[in-house]
Formats: C-alpha cells, sequence, structure tokens
C-alpha cells in the first residue's frame, strides 16, 4: 500500500519554537505528519474524524504518551576534532603551575596543534565519535564542527574530512567550518600578516573548491587576529562565496562584531566584551549572537555578554558548547543551556531556542530547528512537565526517543 505518512506522531505536546506568541511555540492537539524525511503536515487532532483520515493515511501511528516533542538541537559552535586531550594540563594547573609554564613546556593550544597534526585520520575519528555521540545522546541532530588545530592545509583538510565523516557514523549532520585564523603556527612566527597571506591565497580557495566548509571562522581577538587581519579573511571569503563568522570580544572589546556585521556575517560568537552601542548594528544585519557559557565557566570569567541589549533589539541569541581541549571541554548541550540560564540569565525558553531555532540561523540553516511543516524531521521526545526542566536540571535528562529524518535511531 502507498502511504501518504511514513509516520504521524500524536499524543504529544508540541515545543515547535515557532514564533507563534506562546511560550516554547507551544502546539496545542496537534499531530506532527512526516514523509521522506521531512514533516510533511502539522495536523489538528482536535477534530476527531479528521484526525482518524489522517492516521489511516499514515504507515506507523507513534503514540507519544503526552511526552514533549521538540526539534532536534543544533551545537553551532564546536572544536570537536582534535588530538590529544589537555587534562594533564588541567591538573598541573591546580597543582600551582602558571600558564606560562604550561605554554613554555610546549603546552596550551601549540600542544593540541602538535597532537592534532601527529594524530592519525583512524585516531582523529574514533576520538571525535567518541565526543559527538555524547551530544547526540543528548538529542543533538546537527553539529557545527570547526577546523583550527592543524593550521597547515594537509591537517585542516583531514579534520574537516573527519568532521563530516560522523555523518556516516552517527545520526547527526556536520556543518563544516574552516577556522585557519584560530592561533599563528610556529611556522609563521611573529609574522601573522604572511599567515593571512597563506590562509587567503593557499587555504581558503582549496576548502571552497573542495567544498570542504560551509563557511569561515576567524579568531579575532588581542591574542588571536586584528580586525585588520580579519577582514582579509571576510573578503576572501565572501570572493568565494562562504559566509562568515567570527570568534569576537571574547577577551577583549576589539570591534570584531561591528566589522562581522559589516559583512553580514552568520554569528558572532563568545561576546563578554561587546558593548552595549554595538548591538543595534547586529539587529541591523540579522547576525545571531552566539553565546557560549561552557568557556566562561572554565575560564572563570566575570564580564557577562550584555544580554539585556541582545535582548531588547531582538538580536536572536543562540547557545552552543564550543566543545574544545582549552577552555570548554565540555560535551553536553544541556549542561550549555542550564549554564546560559545560571550565568547569563536567559530564561529557560531564549535557552531552548538558543539550541534550537536560532542555532540553526547561526549556521544559515532554514530547514531545522522548528517544527513546521516543510522541515526536516530530525525529532525528539522527552518525559518531563515542562521544557523549562531542561535548564533546570543538570543531568537529569535524555530524550526517550529520537528520530533523524524520521528515522528512529
Ligand atoms: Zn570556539
Amino acid at each position: 500500500m502507498n502511504y501518504q505518512y511514513d509516520a504521524l506522531f500524536h499524543n504529544v505536546r508540541i515545543a515547535s519554537m515557532q514564533d507563534n506568541n506562546a511560550l516554547y511555540g507551544e502546539l496545542l492537539d496537534t499531530a506532527v505528519a512526516v514523509k521522506d524525511g521531512h514533516i510533511v503536515a502539522l495536523i489538528d487532532a482536535q477534530n476527531n474524524r479528521e484526525f482518524q483520515q489522517h492516521a489511516e493515511a499514515a504507515k506507523q501511528l507513534i503514540d507519544g504518551n503526552n511526552q514533549w516533542l521538540l526539534p532536534g538541537f543544533v551545537d553551532c559552535h564546536t572544536h570537536l576534532v582534535y588530538g590529544g586531550n589537555r587534562a594533564i594540563e588541567f591538573e598541573q594547573r591546580l597543582r600551582g603551575a602558571s600558564y606560562l609554564e604550561i605554554a613554555q613546556r610546549g603546552g596550551g593550544i601549540k600542544g593540541t596543534v602538535a597532537s592534532t597534526r601527529s594524530a592519525s585520520n583512524e585516531e582523529l575519528l574514533k576520538n571525535a565519535v567518541k565526543r559527538a555521540k555524547r551530544l547526540c545522546e543528548e538529542g543533538v541532530t546537527t553539529v557545527e564542527i570547526k577546523s583550527g588545530y592543524g593550521l597547515d592545509i594537509d591537517t585542516e583538510v583531514r579534520m574537516l574530512k573527519v568532521a563530516k565523516q560522523l555523518e556516516q557514523l552517527l545520526p547527526v549532520s556536520v556543518c563544516t567550518t574552516y577556522l585557519g585564523a584560530h592561533a599563528l603556527p610556529h611556522e609563521f612566527a611573529d609574522d601573522a600578516d604572511a599567515y593571512i597571506d597563506f590562509v587567503c591565497e593557499q587555504a581558503m580557495p582549496l576548502m571552497a573548491t573542495e567544498h570542504l566548509a560551509d563557511a569561515v571562522d576567524v579568531f579575532c581577538e588581542t591574542i588571536g587576529f586584528s580586525t585588520a587581519q580579519t577582514e582579509r579573511v571576510f573578503n576572501k571569503a565572501l570572493e568565494l562565496g562562504l559566509p562568515v563568522k567570527a570568534h569576537v570580544e571574547q577577551l577583549s572589546d576589539s570591534k570584531g562584531a561591528l566589522l562581522a556585521a559589516r559583512y553580514n556575517a552568520l554569528s558572532v560568537d563568545h561576546i563578554e566584551y561587546l558593548a552595549d552601542s554595538d548591538v543595534p548594528e547586529l539587529a541591523q544585519s540579522g547576525t545571531v549572537a552566539v553565546l557560549l557559557p561552557g568557556a566562561f565557566y572554565y575560564l572563570n570569567e566575570v564580564q557577562k555578554p550584555p544580554i539585556n541589549a541582545l535582548r531588547s533589539h531582538n538580536v536572536p541569541m543562540a547557545v552552543a558548547t564550543d566543545f574544545n581541549p582549552g577552555s570548554s571541554p565540555l560535551a553536553s548541550i544541556l549542561t550549555a543551556m542550564n549554564m546560559a540560564c545560571v550565568q547569563f540569565q536567559l530564561t529557560p525558553e531564549e535557552a531552548l531556542r538558543g539550541i534550537t531555532a536560532h542555532a540553526a540561523k547561526a549556521l544559515g540553516l532554514t530547514d531545522r530547528g522548528v517544527i513546521d511543516a516543510g522541515k526536516v524531521a530530525d525529532i525528539t521526545l522527552w518525559d518531563i512537565d515542562t521544557p523549562a526542566e531542561l535548564a533546570y536540571c543538570i543531568n537529569g535528562h535524555r530524550p526517550t526517543a529520537i528520530y533523524k529524518g524520521g528515522v528512529h535511531v
């Protein structure tokens, strides 16, 4: 028999995350019809006769037992492909070693670059699977992964290919981002401009022609790259047809966000030191403010991002793990959500929008992050009384079911 729907989810409370004035975009008495990996219709389940007709047209009827149905989560900022880890440095620091001492022993980001360069593809993949799996278990169905621990072409390409390979091994979509301008490799010591030449003239054209990256990112910071260098990368990216995003205002107000807004960046990430007066420009460019409370926590930062200004100018706020070996070894999107509420005073609804609708926007994805007709059928079910529970309790919840592209995983 030819069914109109592959599946029909009913008897669910839906946090659609649509912008419909209801808390969590809640939809009442609604069933979700799925066909060929997409949500094809939202059906009024209040009218019994009409609902019966739709139910008969579905190959599989899924009774949600009055659980909450949510869009699959989007972790829109991670660095989870890397060699080694920095647990030993973490230990050394807590035994009293300074950052400088650790750096002099070849630790810090330089250590991660060295261990990523020397790792085989198999090792990189095996460890990336382990890390991404933790995110998937919490209901993440789309993850962004940046390069930036190779810095040479060979390793950056390997990182991005390994990131993409995760799609074959886990029920997750991967967006890749080329972050060549992450740190200065020792080959270019003291000549950041020459390294930016290399990034723009050699690396980025390859990333574009080989379709290895969906976007380009820059660490724009006093200890990273200047706004002038960032602008050169942005110009090249736009010339190559790649959207841009940037790590900005994490440690100082370098005016990276204003620059990013001028280049219609998809997102500006971190932004603890963003000035209130720069927020209107972000609202105008439609740039998403990505909050990374894990890094704030690990670095014992005290300067908070300008949440009130972002809120009052309707700048969409996303929340992500920033999963990385140095400043945010955080393998939990739900913990990031909790931290965004506790540390940055987001409401649970804002935090949930931050890992669904707004996170998708931060990746330039219009086909996910909300429950609506036409969207990808990335769906999770939760045995909770209210979605606020997800932000409220640390390590209290896992989805009872995950559907990736309509397929139960
Ligand atoms: Zn980052």
